[in-house]
Protein backbone atom coordinates (compact mmCIF):
# COMPACT_ATOMS: atom_id res chain seq x y z
CA UNK A 1 0.00 0.00 0.00
CA UNK A 2 0.94 3.54 -1.19
CA UNK A 3 2.23 5.75 1.73
CA UNK A 4 2.19 9.64 1.75
CA UNK A 5 4.60 10.77 4.82
CA UNK A 6 2.66 13.89 6.17
CA UNK A 7 5.20 15.52 8.93
CA UNK A 8 7.10 11.81 9.91
CA UNK A 9 3.27 10.42 9.89
CA UNK A 10 3.22 7.82 6.96
CA UNK A 11 -0.55 7.67 6.46
CA UNK A 12 -1.69 4.66 4.13
CA UNK A 13 -3.28 6.10 0.80
CA UNK A 14 -6.86 4.35 1.05
CA UNK A 15 -10.24 5.08 0.33
CA UNK A 16 -12.48 3.29 2.08
CA UNK A 17 -13.06 0.54 0.47
CA UNK A 18 -9.85 -0.41 0.49
CA UNK A 19 -9.63 0.07 4.27
CA UNK A 20 -12.33 -2.44 5.14
CA UNK A 21 -10.94 -4.91 2.42
CA UNK A 22 -7.81 -5.09 4.36
CA UNK A 23 -8.86 -5.45 7.58
CA UNK A 24 -11.28 -7.82 6.39
CA UNK A 25 -8.38 -9.76 4.87
CA UNK A 26 -6.09 -9.88 8.09
CA UNK A 27 -9.20 -11.86 10.03
CA UNK A 28 -8.96 -14.51 8.03
CA UNK A 29 -5.20 -14.61 8.01
CA UNK A 30 -3.28 -15.86 10.89
CA UNK A 31 -1.38 -12.96 12.04
CA UNK A 32 -2.41 -9.72 14.37
CA UNK A 33 -2.16 -6.06 12.95
CA UNK A 34 -2.84 -2.95 14.09
CA UNK A 35 -4.55 -0.19 12.87
CA UNK A 36 -4.45 3.82 13.99
CA UNK A 37 -6.27 6.70 12.98
CA UNK A 38 -4.46 9.72 12.58
CA UNK A 39 -5.99 13.11 12.35
CA UNK A 40 -4.21 16.79 12.30
CA UNK A 41 -3.92 16.73 16.06
CA UNK A 42 -2.45 13.81 16.35
CA UNK A 43 -0.01 14.24 13.71
CA UNK A 44 1.20 17.34 15.88
CA UNK A 45 1.17 14.78 19.04
CA UNK A 46 3.65 12.72 17.02
CA UNK A 47 5.86 15.84 16.38
CA UNK A 48 6.59 16.11 20.32
CA UNK A 49 6.75 12.23 21.11
CA UNK A 50 8.97 10.55 18.98
CA UNK A 51 7.95 6.69 20.40
CA UNK A 52 4.60 7.53 19.41
CA UNK A 53 5.31 8.61 15.92
CA UNK A 54 7.14 5.38 15.35
CA UNK A 55 4.36 3.32 16.88
CA UNK A 56 2.36 5.17 14.52
CA UNK A 57 4.19 4.09 11.48
CA UNK A 58 5.00 0.32 12.70
CA UNK A 59 1.09 -0.12 12.26
CA UNK A 60 -0.26 -2.13 9.61
CA UNK A 61 -2.69 0.48 8.83
CA UNK A 62 -2.77 4.16 9.17
CA UNK A 63 -5.87 5.63 7.80
CA UNK A 64 -6.46 9.62 7.04
CA UNK A 65 -8.84 10.67 9.53
CA UNK A 66 -10.53 13.95 9.19
CA UNK A 67 -10.26 16.89 6.63
CA UNK A 68 -7.37 18.54 8.56
CA UNK A 69 -4.77 16.00 6.86
CA UNK A 70 -6.63 15.66 3.36
CA UNK A 71 -5.69 19.29 3.27
CA UNK A 72 -2.25 18.88 4.51
CA UNK A 73 -1.85 15.93 2.36
CA UNK A 74 -3.01 18.27 -0.82
CA UNK A 75 -0.97 21.31 0.37
CA UNK A 76 2.29 19.18 0.55
CA UNK A 77 1.33 18.02 -3.36
CA UNK A 78 0.25 14.88 -2.32
CA UNK A 79 -3.13 14.43 -2.01
CA UNK A 80 -4.48 11.56 -0.58
CA UNK A 81 -7.54 9.62 -1.93
CA UNK A 82 -10.14 10.20 0.63
CA UNK A 83 -11.01 11.12 3.97
CA UNK A 84 -11.58 7.52 5.94
CA UNK A 85 -12.85 8.36 9.41
CA UNK A 86 -11.94 5.85 11.90
CA UNK A 87 -15.76 5.74 13.10
CA UNK A 88 -16.74 5.16 9.86
CA UNK A 89 -14.60 2.20 8.94
CA UNK A 90 -15.97 0.72 12.13
CA UNK A 91 -19.15 0.86 11.15
CA UNK A 92 -18.37 -0.37 7.82
CA UNK A 93 -16.56 -3.36 9.50
CA UNK A 94 -20.03 -4.04 11.49
CA UNK A 95 -21.94 -3.74 8.56
CA UNK A 96 -19.59 -6.17 6.77
CA UNK A 97 -19.67 -8.68 9.66
CA UNK A 98 -23.48 -8.92 10.35
CA UNK A 99 -24.43 -12.46 10.11
CA UNK A 100 -20.98 -13.86 10.60
CA UNK A 101 -18.32 -15.20 11.95
CA UNK A 102 -16.65 -12.44 12.46
CA UNK A 103 -16.09 -11.75 16.86
CA UNK A 104 -15.40 -8.02 18.07
CA UNK A 105 -14.44 -6.96 21.78
CA UNK A 106 -14.79 -3.50 23.00
CA UNK A 107 -12.48 -2.29 25.17
CA UNK A 108 -12.35 1.39 26.72
CA UNK A 109 -14.42 4.11 28.14
CA UNK A 110 -15.99 4.78 31.53
CA UNK A 111 -17.47 1.95 33.48
CA UNK A 112 -21.05 0.85 31.47
CA UNK A 113 -20.08 2.69 28.06
CA UNK A 114 -18.80 -0.37 26.46
CA UNK A 115 -21.83 -2.29 27.53
CA UNK A 116 -24.04 0.17 26.37
CA UNK A 117 -21.73 0.45 23.08
CA UNK A 118 -22.12 -2.88 22.21
CA UNK A 119 -26.30 -3.13 23.27
CA UNK A 120 -26.09 -0.30 20.52
CA UNK A 121 -24.54 -1.82 17.83
CA UNK A 122 -26.15 -5.01 18.30
CA UNK A 123 -29.43 -3.62 17.87
CA UNK A 124 -27.74 -0.75 15.27
CA UNK A 125 -26.31 -3.43 13.03
CA UNK A 126 -28.24 -6.41 13.51
CA UNK A 127 -26.39 -10.04 14.07
CA UNK A 128 -22.70 -8.84 14.98
CA UNK A 129 -21.16 -11.37 17.24
CA UNK A 130 -19.65 -8.56 19.94
CA UNK A 131 -17.97 -11.72 22.43
CA UNK A 132 -17.04 -9.03 25.01
CA UNK A 133 -16.39 -5.81 26.21
CA UNK A 134 -14.51 -4.12 29.56
CA UNK A 135 -14.10 -0.47 30.77
CA UNK A 136 -10.72 1.40 30.05
CA UNK A 137 -9.72 2.30 33.54
CA UNK A 138 -8.30 -0.88 34.15
CA UNK A 139 -5.15 -0.71 37.43
CA UNK A 140 -1.48 -2.06 36.23
CA UNK A 141 -1.91 -5.17 38.32
CA UNK A 142 -5.79 -6.22 36.66
CA UNK A 143 -3.80 -6.18 32.89
CA UNK A 144 -2.77 -9.79 33.14
CA UNK A 145 -6.62 -11.11 33.55
CA UNK A 146 -7.93 -8.34 31.32
CA UNK A 147 -5.89 -9.87 28.82
CA UNK A 148 -6.65 -13.28 29.44
CA UNK A 149 -10.69 -12.90 29.30
CA UNK A 150 -9.96 -10.79 25.90
CA UNK A 151 -8.03 -13.99 24.61
CA UNK A 152 -10.55 -16.66 26.08
CA UNK A 153 -12.86 -15.05 23.64
CA UNK A 154 -10.91 -14.87 20.67
CA UNK A 155 -12.51 -11.59 19.02
CA UNK A 156 -10.76 -11.45 15.42
CA UNK A 157 -11.27 -7.24 15.97
CA UNK A 158 -10.47 -5.68 18.99
CA UNK A 159 -11.64 -1.86 19.39
CA UNK A 160 -9.43 0.37 22.01
CA UNK A 161 -10.73 3.19 23.06
CA UNK A 162 -8.20 4.58 25.74
CA UNK A 163 -7.74 7.95 24.18
CA UNK A 164 -4.53 9.12 22.13
CA UNK A 165 -1.85 7.98 22.88
CA UNK A 166 -2.72 5.66 25.76
CA UNK A 167 -4.50 3.08 22.94
CA UNK A 168 -1.72 3.56 20.37
CA UNK A 169 1.12 2.50 23.44
CA UNK A 170 -1.03 -0.19 24.57
CA UNK A 171 -1.69 -1.67 21.76
CA UNK A 172 1.65 -1.83 20.82
CA UNK A 173 2.45 -3.25 23.86
CA UNK A 174 0.46 -6.22 24.43
CA UNK A 175 0.25 -7.21 20.71
CA UNK A 176 2.40 -10.38 20.82
CA UNK A 177 0.11 -11.85 23.94
CA UNK A 178 -3.02 -10.77 22.16
CA UNK A 179 -5.34 -13.47 20.59
CA UNK A 180 -6.87 -11.68 18.05
CA UNK A 181 -6.17 -10.90 14.36
CA UNK A 182 -7.07 -6.68 14.50
CA UNK A 183 -6.61 -4.16 16.91
CA UNK A 184 -7.99 -0.64 16.51
CA UNK A 185 -7.67 2.61 18.35
CA UNK A 186 -10.88 3.98 18.07
CA UNK A 187 -10.90 6.78 21.04
CA UNK A 188 -13.64 8.77 21.10
CA UNK A 189 -16.17 6.26 19.00
CA UNK A 190 -16.82 4.27 21.30
CA UNK A 191 -18.59 7.42 23.39
CA UNK A 192 -20.72 7.85 20.09
CA UNK A 193 -21.80 4.07 19.65
CA UNK A 194 -22.86 4.35 23.54
CA UNK A 195 -24.72 7.51 23.30
CA UNK A 196 -22.63 9.13 25.24
CA UNK A 197 -21.15 11.64 23.00
CA UNK A 198 -22.73 12.96 19.20
CA UNK A 199 -21.08 13.23 16.22
CA UNK A 200 -21.15 15.87 14.26
CA UNK A 201 -23.94 16.59 11.72
CA UNK A 202 -23.50 15.13 8.01
CA UNK A 203 -23.38 18.67 6.80
CA UNK A 204 -20.68 19.76 9.13
CA UNK A 205 -18.24 16.18 8.40
CA UNK A 206 -19.07 16.85 4.80
CA UNK A 207 -17.62 20.36 5.07
CA UNK A 208 -14.52 19.43 7.08
CA UNK A 209 -15.98 21.30 10.55
CA UNK A 210 -16.61 18.10 12.74
CA UNK A 211 -13.32 19.76 14.83
CA UNK A 212 -15.91 23.13 14.94
CA UNK A 213 -18.54 20.95 16.38
CA UNK A 214 -16.20 18.66 18.42
CA UNK A 215 -15.33 22.27 20.48
CA UNK A 216 -18.65 23.77 20.68
CA UNK A 217 -19.40 20.53 22.79
CA UNK A 218 -16.35 20.05 24.35
CA UNK A 219 -15.04 23.44 24.64
CA UNK A 220 -12.61 22.04 27.48
CA UNK A 221 -10.58 20.74 24.36
CA UNK A 222 -9.87 23.49 23.04
CA UNK A 223 -5.99 23.61 24.12
CA UNK A 224 -5.76 20.63 22.08
CA UNK A 225 -7.70 21.23 19.30
CA UNK A 226 -5.40 24.41 18.94
CA UNK A 227 -2.83 21.81 17.30
CA UNK A 228 -5.29 21.61 14.22
CA UNK A 229 -4.10 25.72 13.22
CA UNK A 230 -0.45 24.61 14.41
CA UNK A 231 -0.58 21.84 12.26
CA UNK A 232 -1.89 24.05 9.02
CA UNK A 233 1.21 26.29 9.56
CA UNK A 234 3.40 23.49 9.73
CA UNK A 235 2.08 21.92 6.77
CA UNK A 236 2.56 25.57 4.95
CA UNK A 237 5.82 26.56 5.95
CA UNK A 238 6.98 22.95 5.01
CA UNK A 239 5.46 23.60 1.56
CA UNK A 240 7.03 26.60 0.90
CA UNK A 241 10.54 26.35 2.46
CA UNK A 242 10.38 23.34 0.05
CA UNK A 243 9.68 26.05 -2.80
CA UNK A 244 12.94 27.78 -2.31
N1 LIG B 1 -10.43 6.31 28.24
C1 LIG B 1 -10.29 5.10 28.87
N2 LIG B 1 -9.25 4.94 29.74
C2 LIG B 1 -8.35 5.91 29.99
C3 LIG B 1 -8.50 7.15 29.31
C4 LIG B 1 -9.55 7.32 28.42
O1 LIG B 1 -11.08 4.17 28.68
O2 LIG B 1 -7.45 5.69 30.78
C5 LIG B 1 -11.56 6.48 27.31
C6 LIG B 1 -12.47 7.66 27.58
O3 LIG B 1 -13.37 7.34 28.62
C7 LIG B 1 -13.15 7.85 26.25
C8 LIG B 1 -12.11 7.33 25.23
O4 LIG B 1 -11.07 6.73 26.02
O5 LIG B 1 -14.27 7.01 26.16
C9 LIG B 1 -11.53 8.38 24.33
O6 LIG B 1 -11.19 9.49 25.07
P1 LIG B 1 -11.00 10.92 24.39
O7 LIG B 1 -12.21 11.30 23.63
O8 LIG B 1 -10.49 11.85 25.41
O9 LIG B 1 -9.81 10.60 23.45
P2 LIG B 1 -9.44 10.86 21.93
O10 LIG B 1 -10.06 9.78 21.13
O11 LIG B 1 -9.92 12.23 21.57
O12 LIG B 1 -7.99 10.78 22.02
Amino acid sequence: MDRINIHGVKIHNVTMQEAVETVLNWVSGDSIHAVYTPNAEIIMQAQRNPELKNILNEAGLLIPDGAGVILGSKILKTPLKEKVPGIDLVKNLLKASAGKNIGFYILGGKPGVAEMAAVNIMSEFGKVNIRGYAHGYFAPEEENALIENINKQKPDILLVALGVPKQEFWIHQNMYRLNCKVCIGVGGSIDIFAGTATLAPEFMRKAGLEWLFRLIREPRRYKRMMDLPRFILLTLKKRFSRKK
